[in-house]
């Protein structure tokens, strides 16, 4: 670890990023599992951009070798495929643990499965972790505070989550990965980064992913009715892609706040607000039609980001409307419309 490059490739960390960058790390070999998904492809092309070496692996369930396709001539990007609930070896310095699918219908396509990447997947990336002494950062999710009866939702929260219920698999794939990191930082001494990530979107995702502002975007572009889950009346906060990545680095980079830590956007809508906004925006004549609520569907959610602001200096910077507008013509010129 700690491979030293040329001044061309010195690493940039973002410029008021708090806890300075190790200037001995200039160019890093890094390890992203779950790279060719939506967030994963982000976030390759934000560290390729930064002069660090990439190497990104994937299963494909729900990745998509178009996601990086641009980056496949570059000589510092690697591409394998391969399933995280095997073991691998790389001599790296980052591992950012992401390999798991997020969308509930994807999740819930194959429980035990999603159950073993989460948990397998972090004993192998720790057990990697531990051999290289590369530092590992764990992809984790707002799903472990279940149904919250607490919001919005500090890291302090401890979640309501069943462990019995259709997104178990995810909630305590999820719940048993942090657990994993949490143990080996105390047995072992790695160096971890946890994150909890809340509902994010923007291009990259898949028109089929089953996530509601994709399905929304995607219906309404078609001209066909908005499926809303329930009265419409449950709520989320919607992150923006890039805010998102910019959060990944700031904590990964961090000299050694471990988390976990909140990133996510505090603006909180209900899956009404979300249809009428994505219906003005895309215009044509869909209307809203109303669907059953999946089991176990929280009503609500929104994160406490005082850890990140203080600790990382961070805090999103495209809202809602704006990053709509970005994602809608993605989502366009892929249906051709
Ligand atoms: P995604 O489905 O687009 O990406 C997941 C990637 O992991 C895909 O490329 C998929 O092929 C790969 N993958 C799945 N199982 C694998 C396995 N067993 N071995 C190797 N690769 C495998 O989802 P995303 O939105 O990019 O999510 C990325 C990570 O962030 C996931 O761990 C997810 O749980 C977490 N997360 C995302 C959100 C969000 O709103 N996007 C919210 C909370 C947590
Ligand atoms: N949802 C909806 N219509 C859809 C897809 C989802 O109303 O076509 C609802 C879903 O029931 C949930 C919210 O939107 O209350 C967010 O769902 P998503 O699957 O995007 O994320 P998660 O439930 O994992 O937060």
């Amino acid at each position: 670890p700690g491979r030293k490059a040329g001044p061309e490739l010195a690493y940039r960390g973002p410029a008021d990023h708090k806890g300075a960058t190790d200037p001995t790390l200039l160019r890093m070999r890094i390890l992203i599992t779950g790279g060719a998904g939506f967030l994963g492809s982000h976030l390759c092309e934000r560290l390729l951009n930064e002069g660090h070496e990439i190497i990104c692996l994937d299963n494909f369930f729900t990745g998509r070798k178009a996601n990086i396709a641009p980056l496949l001539g570059n000589p510092s990007f690697e591409l394998v495929r391969h399933d995280v609930i095997d073991p691998f070896k790389f001599e790296v310095d980052r591992i950012y643990n992401l390999a798991c699918p997020a969308s509930p219908p994807h999740y819930q396509y194959n429980p035990i499965k999603t159950t073993k990447t989460s948990v397998m997947g972090a004993i192998n990336c720790l057990g990697l972790a531990k051999r290289v002494k590369a530092r590992v950062f764990q992809a984790s999710t707002s799903e472990v505070y279940g149904d919250p009866e607490v919001h919005p939702q500090p890291e302090s929260y401890r979640g309501c989550v069943n462990p019995i219920g259709i997104r178990s698999c995810y909630d305590e794939g999820k719940r048993c990965a942090e657990t994993l990191f949490f143990d080996y930082h105390r047995e072992h001494h790695l160096e971890i980064r946890v994150v909890r990530i809340f509902n994010t979107y923007g291009p990259r995702m898949l028109p089929d992913d089953g996530r509601v502002v994709s399905n929304f975007i995607v219906q309404a572009l078609k001209g066909e009715d908005l499926t809303v889950y329930g009265d419409g009346t449950q709520t989320r906060s919607f992150c923006y892609v890039d805010d998102l990545i910019e959060g990944f680095v700031r904590l990964m980079e961090h000299p050694t706040l471990t988390g976990p830590v909140n990133i996510g956007n505090p603006g909180e809508f209900t899956m009404l607000e979300l249809a009428e906004k994505v219906l003005q925006k895309v215009g044509g004549k869909s209307k809203l039609t109303f669907h059953p609520l999946p089991g176990d569907d929280p009503l609500q959610r929104q994160p406490d980001i005082t850890l990140a602001k203080s600790e990382l200096g961070w805090q999103p910077t495209v809202d809602l409307d704006e990053g709509l507008d970005r994602t809608i013509p993605y989502f366009a010129q892929l249906l051709g419309k």
